[in-house]
């Protein structure tokens, strides 16, 4: 009895990288020390392998290695001709990082409205705002789901819209076994430490089909360089370290298993937390496999939220609002048009995230849901439902 009270009073982190770190460890330590004693520290042989590799997961002719998530995005918008005076759609209910890359080529963003169920671009939403000036889509996978690849991918046929995936949160999630990442004119990964993949640092890749796109970045990544010191056009300083590299490599193969058992997880919350009427669950659109990076609940209003939030950090569980201000709500974006994005507006008034890593454990998820459901019946919100 004691022995399952102080267990069940450990607090549990939204991700706990230490505990997916313990079980790699040894083939993590031979990585680095390998790198360490090559001699070769940056866009070396293990970049170009981890380029292979994730092009061959995802399904596209390149892979192209960079600092960041981030500026994989802006890689991809540069290289793919986007720049001052034309506008890009995307969503607002995603991390900055999305608009920011938009920004970054001078381009305008276009904050469309979302799915209330999967939190993901609503087509109709994006093709009322096509206009003559509208030169593409960022379309964001959120949570791991894939958003509304074929409609979308028509969308952009039809106006002639290049498409420019964020995939920062979906690696391993596909629409109809399509991987995101192999639609649009390129899929933009991060390897940010809590991502599905994470580096123990910084990091990012895009993938695409298109040999002058990937060339482009390339190029770009490296000082709008080809050959060491004839800089062809303005670049960046954008590169991927080798050991970052190798820590990547040797945590990819094991993402599978890993989804695996986040989905586990994610089937577990569901099915205690459906019980309750005050809960919605997130809808699993079940055109492929979602990669489960947030279990994303909502709940009633902002004031029931708040009082789950606090129980659950009485008990040392974290919780976290992705996200609590929407991209056309913050400060920078006060320039732009205000935009009418009611289903945006009412996701962020009501969604929660709850712990979600491989190495959760079953009775973590139980203590979890308890704590939640408990809050609810204290606070006389809704009913059970079975
Ligand atoms: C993490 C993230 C990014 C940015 O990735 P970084 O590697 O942190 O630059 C962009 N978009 C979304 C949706 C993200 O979750």
């Amino acid at each position: 009895m004691s022995e399952t009270k102080s267990a069940a009073a450990a607090p549990i982190p939204m991700v706990d990288l230490l505990a997916e770190h313990s079980v790699l460890q040894p083939a993590l330590n031979d990585a680095v020390l390998r790198v360490i004693a090559s001699g070769s520290y940056i866009l070396g042989t293990e970049v170009s392998a981890l380029e292979r590799e994730i092009a061959q997961m995802v399904g596209t002719r390149h892979a192209v290695a960079c600092a960041s998530g981030t500026d994989a995005l802006h890689l991809a918008l540069r290289a793919a001709g986007i720049g001052p005076g034309d506008e890009v759609i995307t969503a607002s209910f995603t991390f900055i990082g999305t608009a920011e890359a938009i920004s970054y080529v001078g381009a305008t963003p276009v904050f469309a409205d979302i799915e209330p169920g999967t939190f993901n671009l609503d087509p109709a939403s994006v093709e009322r705002l096509i206009g003559p000036r509208t030169c593409a889509l960022v379309p964001v996978h959120l949570f791991g789901q894939a958003a509304e690849c074929a409609a979308l991918a028509q969308l952009c046929e039809r106006h002639g819209l290049k498409m420019i995936e964020d995939c920062a949160q979906s690696l391993g999630g596909d629409w109809d076994g399509r991987m995101t990442g192999a639609w649009g004119a390129a899929g933009c990964f991060s390897f940010y430490p809590t991502k599905n993949l994470g580096a123990y640092g910084d990091g990012g890749i895009l993938t695409t089909d298109d040999d002058v796109l990937a060339d482009t970045c390339r190029v770009l990544r490296s000082h709008g360089s080809r050959v060491r010191y004839h800089h062809e056009v303005l670049g960046y300083n954008s590169r991927l370290d080798e050991i970052q590299a190798a820590i990547l490599r040797v945590k990819l193969p094991h993402l599978d298993r890993f989804s695996a058992l986040r989905a586990e997880h994610a089937a577990r919350y569901r099915e205690r937390l459906e019980q309750h009427s005050a809960l919605v669950m997130p809808v699993e659109h079940g055109n492929g496999r979602h990669a489960w990076h947030q279990f994303t609940l909502r709940l009633p209003d902002s004031a029931t939220r708040d009082s789950v939030i606090k129980a659950l950090a009485a008990e040392k569980i974290a919780s976290m609002i992705y996200y609590p201000i929407p991209v056309h709500r913050q400060k920078v974006y006060e320039h732009l048009p205000a935009a009418s994005l009611p289903e945006t507006d009412r996701a962020a008034e009501q969604v929660l995230s709850l712990p979600m890593h491989p190495m959760l454990s079953d009775a973590q998820v139980d203590r979890i849901c308890d704590v939640v459901l408990r809050v609810l019946r204290s606070v006389g919100v809704g009913r059970y439902i079975r």
